[in-house]
C-alpha cells in the first residue's frame, strides 16, 4: 500500500490491485513537454491533422442526418457486424484470414489489453513482455497484479533463444506463463521489427511450451518500405490473440480498436466487455465504418507513411550528425519511435529535467521496464513535431548529452 500518495486519505480503503496504479513517468513529463518552447520528442501522438478534416466532417454530418437514430443508440457488446467485416479486410493486408465472428471491437487496443488481462491473469501470474515494452501494457499488467518477466530484444526484435531460456527456467521453477505480450512490428518503444525468420521461431517456441501470444499491432500498416509484414496471427490462429487499432491509421480520438481471438476466448472477452462498458461507442464505430467505406483510406495511410518517413529521416540524419560518440540508436523502418542508448554511466532519467531546461523532452527508458531498469535508454518520438522542430530538438538533446559526458 505504501505506493499510494501519503496525502490520500482514502489510501486504506483501496483494493490491493490499486497499489499498482501509479502515474507513469510519461504522463508526468507530458505536462512539462506541452510548453510551446519545448520540442517534445516525448509523446506518441499520431498526426491526425493530416486527415482530410473537411471531408471527415461532411461524412459525420451525413451519418447523423441519415442514420443518427441508430448511430446514437446502444449497440452490441461485440461491436458492429459490418465494421467487423471491414476489420477483417484490413487484417487481410497482413495475411490474416479471420471470421468477423471472432472479432471484438474495443475502446482502442488499450481496452483489449485490459480485457485480455482481466480474463487471464490472477495476481502473481507470469506475463512475459519484451524488454523494453509498451508502457500502457505494463500499466495494465500492474493493475491486475501480474508478475511481468522481461525477455530481451535487439535490432531484429524479440530474441528467440532468450524466450526459450526464460520459458524453460520458469517451467523448472514450476511457474506457468499466462501469455507472451509482444509488439512485433515497429515496436513501441524500441522501433524495431521482428524478422521473418524469428517470427517462425517465436511461434514454434510458444507452441512447444503451449503459451499464448498477445500480438499488439497498431503500427503494422505504417511501414516505410515495401509491403506490410505478415502478422504472427497469419500463421497461428490457435495460440495468437491479435490486437489492432485505428488510432494510428485513422484517428486516435475515435477510440476504436479490436481483438481477434480463438472462438472460446472471444466469447469470454465479449462477456468481460459487457460488464466493463456495455458496448463500444456505436457512433465511433459507424464513423470508422463510413470512413472505410466512403473515404480513400488506403491512400490516406500512404500519406501518413510519407509524413512519418520524412520525420524519421529528419531524426536519423540529425542523430547521425550531432550525437556524441558512445550513443547508439535504433533505425526504425516504420512506426513512431527511435530508442537511444546513452554511453555507460549516463542516466536518461536523471538527465530529463536538464533536457527540459534546455527545451527538449523525451521519455526516459525506465518507464518501459517493469523491473526499474532501463536508465541508459530513452524513447524519442518523431511522429508529431515537424521535421525542422525534430532537427532543433535533436540539436538541443545532443548538446545536453555532450555536457553530461563532460561532467
Ligand atoms: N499498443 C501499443 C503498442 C501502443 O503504442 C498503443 C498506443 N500508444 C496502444 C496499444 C493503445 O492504442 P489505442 O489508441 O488503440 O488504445
Amino acid at each position: 500500500m505504501e505506493q499510494h500518495s501519503r496525502t490520500d486519505v482514502y489510501a486504506d480503503r483501496y483494493a490491493a490491485r490499486a497499489a499498482g496504479m501509479v502515474p507513469s513517468e510519461i504522463r508526468a513529463l507530458f505536462a512539462m513537454a506541452a510548453r510551446p518552447e519545448v520540442v517534445s520528442l516525448a509523446g506518441g501522438m499520431p498526426n491526425v491533422s493530416a486527415l482530410p478534416l473537411d471531408a471527415v466532417g461532411q461524412m459525420i454530418g451525413d451519418l447523423v442526418a441519415g442514420r443518427g437514430a441508430e448511430a446514437l443508440q446502444y449497440g452490441s457488446a461485440q461491436g458492429d457486424e459490418q465494421l467487423r467485416e471491414r476489420i477483417c479486410e484490413v487484417m487481410a493486408l497482413e495475411g490474416v484470414q479471420a471470421s468477423p465472428d471472432d472479432v471484438v471491437v474495443t475502446v482502442g487496443a488499450q481496452q483489449a489489453l485490459d480485457l485480455i488481462t482481466k480474463i487471464f491473469v490472477d495476481p502473481g501470474d507470469v506475463v512475459l513482455a519484451e524488454a523494453p515494452s509498451y508502457v500502457g501494457a505494463l500499466g495494465t499488467f500492474a493493475s491486475y497484479q501480474a508478475d511481468v518477466v522481461h525477455v530481451p530484444l535487439d535490432e531484429g526484435g524479440l530474441i528467440p533463444s532468450a524466450l526459450r531460456e526464460t520459458l524453460a527456467s520458469l517451467r523448472a521453477q514450476g511457474r506457468s506463463v499466462k501469455f507472451l505480450y509482444t509488439v512485433p512490428t515497429f515496436q513501441n518503444p524500441a522501433g524495431v521489427t521482428l524478422t521473418t525468420a524469428r517470427r517462425a521461431q517465436i511461434l514454434e517456441i510458444c507452441a512447444e511450451f503451449d503459451v499464448l501470444v498477445v500480438e499488439d499491432n497498431p503500427y503494422g500498416l505504417l511501414g516505410f518500405d515495401g509491403e506490410p509484414m505478415r502478422a504472427l496471427r497469419a500463421d497461428d490462429s490457435e495460440h495468437v490473440i491479435y490486437l489492432g487499432s485505428f488510432s494510428k491509421t485513422i484517428a486516435s480520438g475515435l477510440r476504436v480498436g479490436w481483438v481477434l481471438a480463438p472462438h472460446a476466448v472471444r466469447a469470454k472477452l465479449v462477456l468481460a466487455a459487457e460488464s466493463a462498458i456495455l458496448c463500444p461507442s456505436n457512433f465511433s464505430q459507424f464513423a470508422v465504418r463510413e470512413y472505410l467505406t466512403t473515404q480513400p483510406w488506403r491512400e490516406q495511410i500512404k500519406d501518413f507513411r510519407e509524413l512519418y518517413r520524412a520525420r524519421r529521416d529528419a531524426m536519423l540524419e540529425s542523430l547521425d550528425q550531432l550525437m556524441p560518440d558512445g550513443c547508439t540508436w535504433t533505425r526504425p523502418a516504420g512506426g513512431f519511435f527511435v530508442w537511444l542508448t546513452l554511453p555507460e554511466g549516463l542516466d536518461a532519467k536523471a538527465m530529463a529535467p536538464r533536457a527540459i531546461a534546455e527545451r527538449v523532452a523525451y521519455v526516459p527508458g525506465t518507464g518501459f521496464y517493469a523491473d526499474g531498469t532501463g536508465h541508459r535508454h530513452m524513447r524519442l518520438s518523431y511522429c508529431f513535431p515537424e521535421p525542422h522542430r525534430i532537427r532543433e530538438g535533436i540539436r538541443r538533446l545532443a548538446a545536453v548529452v555532450e555536457q553530461e559526458i563532460r561532467l
